[in-house]
C-alpha cells in the first residue's frame, strides 16, 4: 500500500521514516521524496497488513498521512488509446493489450503526475484517500 507522508521540519531534522522503521520493524520503501528547509513529503510503499501500525506511528511523530488507493484512475470512456501516457511514464504503468487497448498496473505508480498532464483527453486522474 502506498502512503503520502507530509511532515514539518521546523522543529528540527528528525529522521521520521527511519524512526518508524526502527520502532515498528516494518520495512518501508521510499519511492519519492521532496524535502526542503521547512517541510517534507514522501511517497512510501509498505505491506498492506502493516498500514495501520505505520500510519499510527507516523501520526504519533507529527506527520500527516494520506492513503493512496488505485493511485491512477483511467476513464475508459475518454481514453482513445493514443499511447501518450505509455511513452511518458517512468514506471511502465501503462501498456497495450493484444487488442491495442490501454491497460494499467496502478501499483507501480509513484505519483509523478506526468501522464495526467500528457493525456490529451483528460482520461487520467489521481485518487487520494485520507
Ligand atoms: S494518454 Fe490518455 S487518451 Fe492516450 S492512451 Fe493514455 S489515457 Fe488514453
Ligand atoms: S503518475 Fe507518473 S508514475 Fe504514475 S502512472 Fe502517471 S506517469 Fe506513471
Amino acid at each position: 500500500m502506498k502512503l503520502i507522508v507530509t511532515f514539518s521540519r521546523k522543529a528540527g531534522k528528525k529522521p521520521i521514516i527511519a524512526s518508524v522503521v526502527r520502532d515498528t520493524g516494518v520495512l518501508i520503501n521510499v519511492e519519492r521524496a521532496i524535502i526542503d528547509s521547512s517541510e517534507g513529503e514522501a511517497l512510501i510503499d509498505i505491506p498492506d497488513d502493516q498500514c495501520r501500525l505505520v500510519k499510527e506511528k507516523l501520526a504519533e511523530m507529527g506527520a500527516s498521512v494520506r492513503i493512496l488507493e488505485d493511485v491512477i484512475t483511467l476513464d475508459e470512456s475518454e481514453c482513445v488509446d493514443c499511447g501518450a501516457c505509455i511513452s511518458i511514464c517512468p514506471q511502465e504503468v501503462f501498456s497495450f493489450d493484444e487488442n491495442w487497448k490501454l491497460t494499467l498496473d496502478a501499483g507501480r505508480c509513484v505519483l509523478c503526475g506526468r501522464c495526467i498532464d500528457a493525456c490529451p483527453h483528460q482520461a487520467l486522474s489521481q485518487k487520494i484517500d485520507t
